[in-house]
């Protein structure tokens, strides 16, 4: 019979440009790996104002949106990209929000993520490093924003087949070169 304290679930955590511009990458995912989750999709990518405003749209109306908007496109630091994740397992949204830590880092236990590296900026900017979904509802929106089915190992949510015609950049094919005979 299955375990009915299992709870298996997927949530979407980015590394921040702050955290990537203080080169916390390895730090903040060997932390996550204590959770003992799958990783089941990853990418970096630099995020669109539309991407911004849609990941933080419940946030629309705090006086700190436009800031966030910035923080997020990394248009307050040195790092213009994210690295997105989704990790996967019993229980992943509230492992991942413990090891993050709460939102305001000065609050957030010392030994969490954004308790050991985030800061409160002199506009009163919580950077705190990493994103970590909230709930179950928030996670399968959050994936669905960031991630193509086709990017993600597992089938988290339904998909449909659908024929879509866009225009999209491929590589240039390596010239293959011609043998010389020796
Ligand atoms: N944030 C902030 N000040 C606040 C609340 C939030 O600067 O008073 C920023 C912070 O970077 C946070 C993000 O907005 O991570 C999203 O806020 P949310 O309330 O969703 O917190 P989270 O889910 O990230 O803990
Ligand atoms: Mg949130």
């Amino acid at each position: 019979m299955a375990d009915p304290t299992t709870r298996l679930e997927a949530t979407l955590i980015l590394i921040k440009p702050d955290g990537l511009a203080k080169s916390l990458t390895g730090n903040i995912l060997t932390r996550l790996s204590e959770a003992k989750l799958e990783i089941a999709a990853a990418k970096c990518l630099r995020v669109s104002q539309e991407l911004a405003e849609k990941h933080y749209q419940a946030l629309r109306d705090k006086p700190f949106f436009d800031e966030l908007i910035d923080y997020i496109m990394g248009k307050r630091h040195s790092r213009k990209k994210v690295l997105a994740v989704v990790y996967a397992g019993d229980k992943a949204i509230e492992k991942v929000r413990q090891l993050a830590g709460v939102t305001n880092p000065e609050e957030a236990d010392s030994v969490s993520i954004r308790g050991q590296y985030g800061r409160i900026t002199t506009t009163g900017l919580y950077e705190n490093v990493i994103h970590a979904s909230s709930n179950v509802q928030e996670a399968e929106r959050e994936i669905k924003l960031w991630f193509e089915p086709d990017e993600i190992i597992f089938d988290l949510y339904p998909t449909v087949s659908s024929d879509v015609t866009t225009r999209k950049r491929v590589w240039v094919p390596t010239p293959v070169t011609a043998k010389v005979k020796s």
